[in-house]
């Protein structure tokens, strides 16, 4: 007969998720209430609130979409485009492909930008597709580029959709509390994040937001929406307060506990000092990791704090490194993800894991295993390194 499932402590620096605060698991374990309770309905209106706050926007159509990142992503392409419809989409990384598999499954084309794996997206690229493609409908792209760790500069690549008359649908799953975005600031008509990256919230949730110009595009569809359970004109009358709500599916009502209580959290830090702290922690493991001689993968100017891609040293197995650190330390990181598998590991420092008890566990244990292993590291010197930043 099965037993009780009892997962291991550990401690989560990869690409997501992240170390859960117990006030978050806490709040999830609170009693299951009806998802149509005033009582819900109450926090539901609270969430959107929090929301609206962490994406510094005042759009109504601010919602948690009931299933992960991915379903986020797939809401905000189904609900823009339609058949014959075109895209400018950029690709530095995994998800930029996985933006042109939702262009192509809604019947319309991906004009592609390309950049490097480990570039930001470049502007000057993205001018040329969108003038050589006047009808473009929107431009997507990634804020935050999690296979490879680089930030790409959405408050320039939004007003260059607009110049181009498009709107800007923006992947911000891994940038939403980690740095700086600004929705209605940016002007950014769709954007799309997930729990479990710098809201430090467990996995299967994906806030939305949605501005004027998108709604005015959901509402003069001259299709139905694919995907029934991602039609945003369905979803919103459940979210929507005013005319009463009505059943459309039933909410991961203790998730959205647990969501709740992480925007608390983020609420009560403040979102610039929330930003502030990753930028710190990445630093102090930076300056750890390259005391042990080892490089980053994207140039400082575009380094993601949240997202440190380090290149593996010649002749050392990463998946035994990985494996001695979960086994021995209890410690996640990341492997490379599509072209940079094998070349490179993925430290997350994302919410609740960007602190300093992480960073020095991380570059100690680290230090401790490739010293183990023989490899050509500059050993015992990167927890000095990091402790000289934080006694800065
Ligand atoms: C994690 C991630 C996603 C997908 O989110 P899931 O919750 O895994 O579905 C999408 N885009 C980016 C940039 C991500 O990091």
């Amino acid at each position: 007969m099965s037993k009780s499932f009892h997962p291991p402590k550990r401690t989560l620096m990869g690409p997501g998720p992240s170390d859960v605060s117990p006030r978050v698991t806490a709040a999830m374990g609170a009693p299951t209430i009806g998802h149509l309770d005033p009582a819900f309905v109450g926090l539901m209106d609270d969430i959107k609130g929090l929301l609206q706050y962490a994406f510094r926007t005042k759009n109504k159509l601010t919602i948690p979409v009931s299933a992960p990142g991915s379903a986020g992503m797939e809401s905000c392409f189904v609900n823009l485009l339609e058949p014959g419809d075109k895209a400018v989409v950029c690709q530095n990384g995994v998800f930029g492909g996985r933006m042109k598999e939702n262009v192509e499954r809604c019947g319309a084309t991906a004009i592609m930008v390309q950049d490097d794996w480990g570039k930001p997206v470049d502007p000057n690229k993205v001018e040329e597709a969108l003038k050589a493609n006047p009808d473009a409908k929107l431009l997507a792209f990634v804020h935050a580029e999690t296979s490879t760790g680089a930030r790409s500069d959405a408050k320039a690549l939004t007003a260059l959709a607009h110049q181009y008359d498009a709107l800007s649908l923006v992947d911000s799953v891994t940038g939403l509390g980690g740095i700086e975005l600004d929705v209605d600031g940016w002007g950014i008509d769709a954007i799309y994040s997930g729990t479990q990256k710098c809201l430090s919230c467990p996995p299967g949730i994906s806030p939305v937001s949605f501005g004027e110009r998108a709604v005015d595009v959901i509402k003069n569809r001259k299709t139905k929406v694919q995907s029934w359970f991602l039609d945003m004109s369905l979803v919103m009358g459940y979210w929507d307060g005013t005319g009463g709500r009505t059943y459309h599916h039933t909410a991961p009502v203790n998730s959205m506990y647990g969501l709740h209580e992480s925007l608390v959290m983020l609420a009560e830090e403040g979102l610039e000092k929330a930003w502030a702290r990753h930028a710190y922690h990445h630093q102090a493991l930076a300056a750890g990791i390259e005391a042990m001689g080892l490089r980053f993968v994207v140039d400082q100017e575009y380094r993601l704090p949240q997202l440190n891609s380090v290149t593996i040293p010649a002749g050392v197995e990463e998946a035994k490194v990985r494996a001695a650190l979960l086994n021995d330390y209890n410690l996640e990181i990341g492997a490379g993800l599509g072209a940079l598998a094998g070349k490179v590991w993925r430290i997350g420092l994302m919410g609740e894991s960007s602190c300093k008890t992480n960073v020095l566990l991380c570059l100690g244990a680290l230090d401790a295993v490739l010293t183990g292993m023989g490899a050509a590291i500059n050993s015992g010197r990167a927890v000095a390194a990091a402790n000289a930043v934080y006694k800065g």
